[in-house]
């Protein structure tokens, strides 16, 4: 920008402030349809990027680490790199959730990892690993599904899960694996705050894409006021990270780029969380 252009940018600022009425709110001003009306819109969105798969040393994870925005890193309990991955994210700011492995409907149980949440175990061993898991977490305040749209299909086991969260003060990110989801029923129950997830954006690996899925999240963010998508280090890991970046501009245009827990509190008015599909 040059000079000419910053002076005249300052003193239309200033103009703009002298006209708001005294004891008038910018923000009132603006609904009222006197100002920028699209600018309030955008106010109004919010997105929460999640970030899948810390802990196991992925491919893409420093280059997350470094985005420019503050973003949600879901780290799986039990790897060899969990508390590294949430003690690096924690300092620089980013909120931490557990990543919790949990039974798909179809695919390897090897593909889990260690303390997976299955279908067939009791009560009281399903209780024990979510405790363990949140307990092997630094800075954790949140907990979501990794796979599991077998387990978060299970009304008993979801109760139990869901349970555990709420006496440990975590929400809960549903990452709709299925369209069977019993969360939001269960959540909402039990009272304990979620959000779900509506965009997933790499679960094909190739940059074209997640272009494509970020073209998706803009459309949504349009027609919703909150928006959540996941992304994942591992095999598309550099490739999510670096469309992420390039898009950011442009994602920021549109809505205010947040962490979970933001959003999480920003609907706290609400009986239980949106936004819930
Ligand atoms: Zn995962």
């Amino acid at each position: 920008m040059t000079g000419k252009a910053t002076r005249f940018g300052l003193a239309a600022a200033i103009v703009f402030c002298l006209l708001i009425p005294q004891g008038a709110e910018a923000a009132g001003f603006e609904k009222n349809g006197r100002g920028e009306g699209e600018r309030s819109k955008q106010e109004e969105r919010r997105l929460a990027i999640v970030i899948d798969d810390f802990g196991n040393g992925m491919s893409g994870t420093e280059d997350m680490l470094q985005l420019p925005v503050k973003f949600t890193a879901a780290v799986m309990p039990f790897m060899p790199t969990t508390k590294q991955d949430a003690e690096e994210a924690h300092r620089r700011g980013h909120d931490v959730i557990v990543h919790m492995p949990m039974e798909p409907n179809k695919g390897l149980k090897s593909w889990l990892g260690p303390g997976a949440i299955t279908t067939d175990l009791s009560d009281d061993e399903i209780r024990k690993r979510v405790e363990d898991a949140i307990d092997n977490v630094p800075h954790a305040i949140g907990m979501n599904n990794h796979m599991g749209s077998k387990v978060t299909a299970d009304e008993r086991v979801m109760r139990i899960v869901l349970g555990v969260c709420k006496e440990r003060g975590l929400f809960f990110l549903d990452s709709r694996t299925t369209y069977k989801t019993v969360i939001p029923k269960v959540a909402e129950e039990i009272g304990l705050p979620i959000v779900s997830n509506h965009v997933f954006l790499d679960d094909v690996y190739t940059e074209q894409h997640i272009s494509k899925q970020i073209t998706e999240l803009r459309k949504q963010l349009k027609s919703r006021g909150d928006c959540v998508t996941i992304g994942h280090v591992g095999p598309p890991g550099k490739k999510t990270a670096a469309v992420l970046k390039l898009s950011l501009p442009d994602l920021q245009n549109e809505a205010a780029v947040v962490k979970l827990s933001q959003m999480i509190n920003g609907s706290m008015s609400d009986p239980f969380v949106l936004p819930n599909p």
